[in-house]
């Protein structure tokens, strides 16, 4: 059973699946269900090791997980040689500290697009170790970044995908510097140029895994500018030197990254995982554009988010009666970002199929004249 690969296991009952609760949340996103059995599997035993809970990040057989977790990523996101795949804690909230500390070098500074809520936390943690260049991000799909001085600008943070806002910048921007990319929301729905970015990053839990591994993609000439007094453990040249292994990696959420990276190659790679969350993004905004009677969402159509869907109700009062409704039909998690309110539908790569269509006729019969 351990070792069965994550197709092999059969789907849930339609039953137990119709009474699940599907949780929209943008903080966490659910896991596909046959990679949940085979975690679940291998917490009791994994290939005659122990528990999947508890693996030493020492033995031979971490270290084959570890090398092949890194080598699927190289594929699945075609990360070229130029590049090294590191594995940290700390979140997607740590690399805002320790982007600047890591790339700034003996340029006094580095340029932020602010395209929401997110880049706008970057930028002011970065704020506390150079001068920020902030930058207003006018909608565009194809935003073009200004003419920036590479002699002092380290690098150019954007944000790709805004959860709290619902928006994604389709078009990566061409710039003098490297990019340095937040990826914590859409990472592993589209291919990015590598060949423009320094630095790309994510936090595990949103897209695919669990909390507590995080996901640094980095240049290679780009490691050694590490400023002093920055923790070994959070120096990517130090990391990078030692496999990611300076200190006990999160060996649970890689293991976990695994399995989903399993699951992704076996549904057939990047094109077909990203194709399936496109479609069903489309299937709600579909619904949610239909339904403008009762529900508006803002987001420009050229740059409206296939992962953090944001809409809201054209009516606040009805707003009790929509979630009691929700919850009626086991759907939770619908409550847009603190800061930015309204409503709001994460659809990750673990979202299903029935999941979203639950959602949408929820919105529909909402909808529907009474
Ligand atoms: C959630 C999120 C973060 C914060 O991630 P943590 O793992 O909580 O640090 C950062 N950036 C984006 C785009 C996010 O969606």
């Amino acid at each position: 059973m351990a070792d069965s690969s994550p197709i092999d296991d059969a789907p849930p009952p339609a039953a137990a699946e119709a009474n699940a609760t599907y949780d929209f949340s943008a903080a966490a996103g659910p896991l596909p269900t046959p990679v949940i059995a085979r975690i679940a599997a291998a917490c009791r035993n994994w290939r005659g090791c122990g528990s999947a809970l508890s693996l030493p990040f020492t033995s031979e057989a971490c270290r084959e997980l570890m090398r092949d977790t890194r080598a699927r990523m190289c594929r699945v996101l075609a990360i070229p040689g130029t590049h090294d795949v590191l594995f940290l804690q700390g979140g997607a909230s740590a690399q805002f500290s320790l982007v600047p500390l890591n790339l700034l070098g003996q340029a006094g500074s580095a340029a932020y697009l602010i395209s929401g809520y997110w880049s706008r936390r970057a930028m002011e943690e970065a704020g506390r170790y150079c001068n920020v260049r902030a930058l207003d991000w006018n909608g565009a799909s194809d935003w073009e970044a200004p003419w920036l001085d590479e002699r002092r600008i380290a690098y150019l943070h954007v944000t790709s995908n805004e959860t709290a806002d619902g928006t994604q910048l389709r078009e990566l921007p061409h710039a003098r510097v490297p990019l340095a990319i937040d990826m914590t929301s859409d990472v592993f729905t589209r291919h990015l140029p590598w060949e423009r970015i320094g630095v790309a990053y994510c936090a595990m839990q949103k897209a695919i895994g669990v909390a507590g591994l995080t996901l640094v993609v980095v240049r290679r000439d780009l490691l050694g500018r590490a400023r002093a007094g920055v923790p070994c453990v959070f120096d990517y040249a130090a990391q990078s030197t030692n496999g990611s292994r300076v200190n006990t990696p999160p060996m649970f959420a890689l293991f976990v990254a695994h399995a989903v990276l399993e699951w992704i190659d076996a549904s057939g790679g990047l094109p077909a995982v990203s194709t399936a969350l496109a479609r069903r993004s489309r299937q709600l905004y579909k619904v949610i554009d239909s339904c403008a009677s009762a529900f508006h969402a803002d987001a420009p159509s050229a740059v409206r988010s296939p992962t953090s869907i944001c809409f809201d109700l054209r009516d606040p009062h009805r707003a009790r009666q929509f979630s009691d409704e929700a919850q009626r039909r086991g759907i939770a998690g619908l409550a847009g970002h603190s800061k930015t309110g309204g409503l709001r539908a994460a659809n990750y790569i673990g979202t299903s199929d029935a999941a979203i269509s639950r959602l949408c006729d929820l919105l529909a019969d909402f909808a529907a004249p009474r």
